[in-house]
């Protein structure tokens, strides 16, 4: 089993969009992209009701290795699955990054300008890729209690606006 992407891989798989576009995450209006995550490499499951659904890796990464490139509709308010791209306008995606796990400890870190999903450390195979929400959103669409538990959990999840009342 091969446990690293190299864009040989991509090569390979655009070379028939019939195979590929079933191992697609994003729809088929969506283009193709160098990157773009594949069910060959990560996996959507339906977690706890609490959680929701959550993406897993199927294969390792190393610390600031490109895990993915990140796709959505470019929207000027915010959705249950949008990340925020500036003040006004929102990355809703629906299919990948929008199923990233919360986490105050984080194994991947989301790049807002060109929606990059880099890791922050070596992550291992089945890991639930996590990013830190109040690293993305100026205020969550919904906030949460977090329980992820690690030592600095900072509890309430709202945003990196956000200010309890
Ligand atoms: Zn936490």
């Amino acid at each position: 089993m091969q446990l690293r992407i190299s864009v040989n891989d991509y090569a390979e798989l655009r070379r028939n969009y019939d195979e590929l576009k079933q191992f697609r995450f994003y729809p088929d209006a969506f283009p193709v992209m160098d990157h773009e995550p594949l069910k060959h490499y990560f996996q959507l499951l339906s977690s706890p009701e609490e959680i929701g659904k959550a993406i897993i890796t199927l294969i390792t990464f190393q610390k600031d290795d490109l895990v993915a490139q990140c796709s959505g509709i470019m929207l000027p308010f915010q959705t249950l699955h949008s990340l925020q791209h500036e003040e006004t306008l929102f990355f809703h995606d629906d299919w990948y990054a929008g199923f990233l796990l919360h986490s105050c400890e984080p194994n991947c870190k989301l790049d807002m300008n060109d929606f990059t999903l880099h890791a922050v450390r070596d992550i291992k195979v089945y890991e639930l890729l996590t990013v830190d929400y109040n690293a993305t959103e100026k205020k969550l669409y919904q906030g949460f209690n977090c329980l992820c538990g690690s030592a600095n959990c900072k509890g309430w999840i709202g945003g990196y606006d956000y200010k309890e009342n």
